[in-house]
């Protein structure tokens, strides 16, 4: 592991005043896991625990969750098992207790792709190291994206939460040096194209403080599927609210992980779920709109067709609820 300067910081302003290069710790079940691997080389990390962060509120527009609060915390938290039972489905989905207990829901949302060849310096990886190539283009790339891909990356998102907070229109609210901004998760997370290694809208210094979840009413589910039934990341997920006035869906929102580069909206699912008898069956021609411009790569065409089951499925489980 490369040597770096270690600090805390008491504040917010504290934080984002960080040296250029200097990276956040907070739960570090991410960051110390990159770092002992060599992927992530911090000149400096800069503890973020002592920050007043971890609030969870809940007013008339929805809730509000610290970005120092526990993957745990929200997950328990009555007002979210109350009135956001997708977010805690989605976060119970994820991880172990033990990692839940320790992660923040800040350094979830920043987690990084689980592609062996990013984790493996030993790799050519354009994400990690800019220009570099990419070895899962021709090497073993089962578990990769369908979805969003680029000649340069083709990396998934692992999280379950931020699938939920997509299809919940949840904003993040960022701080840097020159005061706040919220800003819709749909417009945080960016896709490869030219440039894997920028993941997101975050400038040098920026810090996440706070997500909120607007409020939204109706049936959710949501859905994982993976190679074991725990503590194993998604090779597809999928995300659904639907709200439901005299037997019809009136209107749906459809995120999907583990498929796409980025967590993944699909406005074609939820334009056809629209207007459908909220009766069971009948979702095949909208779930099937779900793998629209999917592109498999040698190892991952399996994901077309389990990318659809699990958006049907996820309508299907929602709607019995
Ligand atoms: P850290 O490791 O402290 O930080 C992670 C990154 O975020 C770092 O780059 C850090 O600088 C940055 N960061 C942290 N906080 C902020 C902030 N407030 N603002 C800006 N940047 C910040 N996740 C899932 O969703 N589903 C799973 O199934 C799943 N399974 C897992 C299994 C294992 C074995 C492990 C180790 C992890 C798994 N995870 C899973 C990922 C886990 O949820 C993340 O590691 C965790 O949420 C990261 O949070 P943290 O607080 O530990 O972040
Ligand atoms: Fe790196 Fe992306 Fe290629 Fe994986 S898919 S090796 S993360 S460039």
């Amino acid at each position: 592991m490369r040597e770096f300067a270690f600090a805390r910081a008491a504040t917010v302003d504290d934080a984002v005043a960080a040296p250029d290069g200097a990276m956040f710790l907070a739960g570090g079940t991410t960051l110390v896991d990159l770092m002992k691997l060599g992927v992530l080389r911090p000149r400096v990390v800069m503890d973020i625990n002592a920050l007043p962060l971890r609030e969870i509120t809940l007013d008339e527009a929805g809730l509000t969750v610290g970005a120092g609060a526990r993957m745990s915390d929200l997950a328990t938290h009555p007002d979210a098992v109350r009135a956001f039972p997708l977010v805690v489905q989605a976060l119970l989905a994820g991880a172990s207790q033990q990692i839940r207990n320790m992660a923040s829901i800040g350094g979830n949302l920043m987690q990084r792709t689980r592609c062996g060849y990013y984790r493996d310096p030993g790799s050519a990886c354009n994400r990690r190291d800019p220009g570099g190539g990419c070895a899962a283009l021709d090497g073993a790339n089962r578990t990769h994206a369908v979805l969003g891909t680029s000649p340069s990356c083709v990396a998934t998102h692992p999280g379950d939460l931020a699938v939920a907070l997509t299809a919940l229109d949840a904003t993040v609210r960022i701080a840097g040096r020159g005061g706040e901004r919220d800003l819709p998760l749909a417009a945080f997370y960016r896709v490869p194209g030219g440039t894997p290694h920028i993941e997101n809208a975050l400038g040098p210094g920026e810090l996440i403080t706070a997500v909120h979840v607007p409020f939204a009413d109706g049936h959710s589910a949501y859905v994982k599927v993976r190679d074991r039934a725990s503590y194993e990341f998604a090779l597809a997920s999928a995300a659904v609210l639907l709200r439901v006035r005299e037997g019809v869906i009136a209107a749906a929102r459809v995120a999907v992980g583990g498929v796409a580069t980025v967590p993944w909206r699909l406005p074609a699912v939820e334009a056809a779920l629209t207007g459908l008898p909220a009766t069971p069956g009948g979702f095949d021609g909208a779930a099937a709109r779900a793998a629209e411009g999917a592109r498999a790569l040698a190892h991952n065409g399996y994901k077309i067709p389990l990318l659809r089951n699990t958006v049907l499925r996820a309508v299907e489980e929602a709607l019995a609820r």
